[in-house]
């Protein structure tokens, strides 16, 4: 059974300040080189992604090699996986190999667990399918920390393609255990009215203004077209009505931060001049990213 990390939900409190807290030690706020440590030599951490990834894969990579540690990157498409192996057969074939830990990416909702519940070494999840992201959360709570205080009492808006994002899934469930008031919004098709039933504190509207009225954090998501079967919204009625214009942040707090979990589209979802203002805190996000993830790493693989 595996004592890695497979989602924020049923994470507590003191375990979530745990991961924030070495995270912070582990931060470099943009300055100078990361000297590397060895917490983690002799160790080996395999990255299994079977969905496209560019910043999470690489972050656990740099992660672990700040660590020590030694890693090995698979993708779906230059594996076995793209020759008709099954998801259990690739996995014990790994397993086989004795890495210390494996991240997993995964389409499917669940993926990690059911590996978790095969494998001895512990799985981390970097994604699966509509589920769960809390590598991404976790970053995300580190970069809000980073402008206020503490999460009690924030407002903080999610905006876009809500049902398909274990993004968001994964913020609902961190942010609302911290006493944030989370308010999601986005184009019906996309926000049934049962996710604000997800977690304490969560309500809902479909109208981008009421939403980022009086907000301190505004994340915003990308549409996930790879997960939609409907026809998908005309890019130009989107951004009309759920993209992220310079306008509206003058209805958020003056020092509002600006998120996104990136990949950013431009002209989509958000606007360049929001994405490049003052605002956005995306590159701090994806900085962010490894600190947590050594965090993490650390934590699962270590002694
Ligand atoms: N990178 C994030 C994810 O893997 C968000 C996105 O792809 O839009 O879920």
């Amino acid at each position: 059974m595996s004592n890695g990390l497979l989602g924020i939900e049923k994470l507590d409190r003191a375990e979530i300040e745990a991961y924030l807290n070495r995270a912070k030690f582990f931060q470099t706020h943009g300055e100078g080189q990361f000297k590397k440590l060895d917490t983690l030599r002799g160790k080996t951490l395999v990255n299994l992604f079977f969905e496209n990834s560019t910043r999470t894969r690489t972050s656990f990579e740099i992660a672990a090699k700040r660590l020590g540690a030694d890693t090995i990157s698979i993708s779906s498409s230059g594996s076995s996986v793209s020759k008709g192996e099954s998801l259990v057969d690739t996995l014990n074939t790994l397993a086989a190999m004795r890495p210390h830990a494996i991240v997993m990416r995964h389409a499917a909702s669940g993926a990690p667990h059911f590996l978790a519940r095969h494998l001895s070494m512990p799985i981390i999840n970097a994604g699966d399918g509509m589920h769960e992201h809390p590598t991404q959360a976790l970053l995300d709570a580190l970069t809000i920390l980073d402008h206020r205080p503490m999460l009690e009492g924030l407002r903080v808006a999610i905006i876009g393609d809500i049902i398909h994002s274990r993004v968001a899934r994964s913020n609902i469930y961190l942010l609302s255990k911290f006493g944030a008031e989370v308010v999601l919004c986005g184009p019906a098709p996309m926000l049934p009215p049962e996710l604000a039933k997800l977690a304490p504190g969560v309500t809902i509207t479909h109208d981008i203004r009421e939403a980022i009225g009086g907000a301190h954090v505004i994340m915003m998501l990308r549409v996930q077209l790879e997960r939609q079967h409907e026809t998908p919204f005309p890019t130009g009625d989107y951004f009309r009505f759920h993209g992220l214009r310079l306008e509206h942040l003058s209805l958020a707090q003056p020092d509002a931060i600006v998120m996104h979990p990136g990949p950013i589209n431009r002209g989509r979802e958000i606007s360049s001049e929001v994405a490049d203002s003052r605002h956005s805190v995306i590159l701090n996000q994806v900085e962010n990213g490894v600190a947590i993830r050594m965090a993490v790493l650390e934590k699962v693989m270590g002694a």
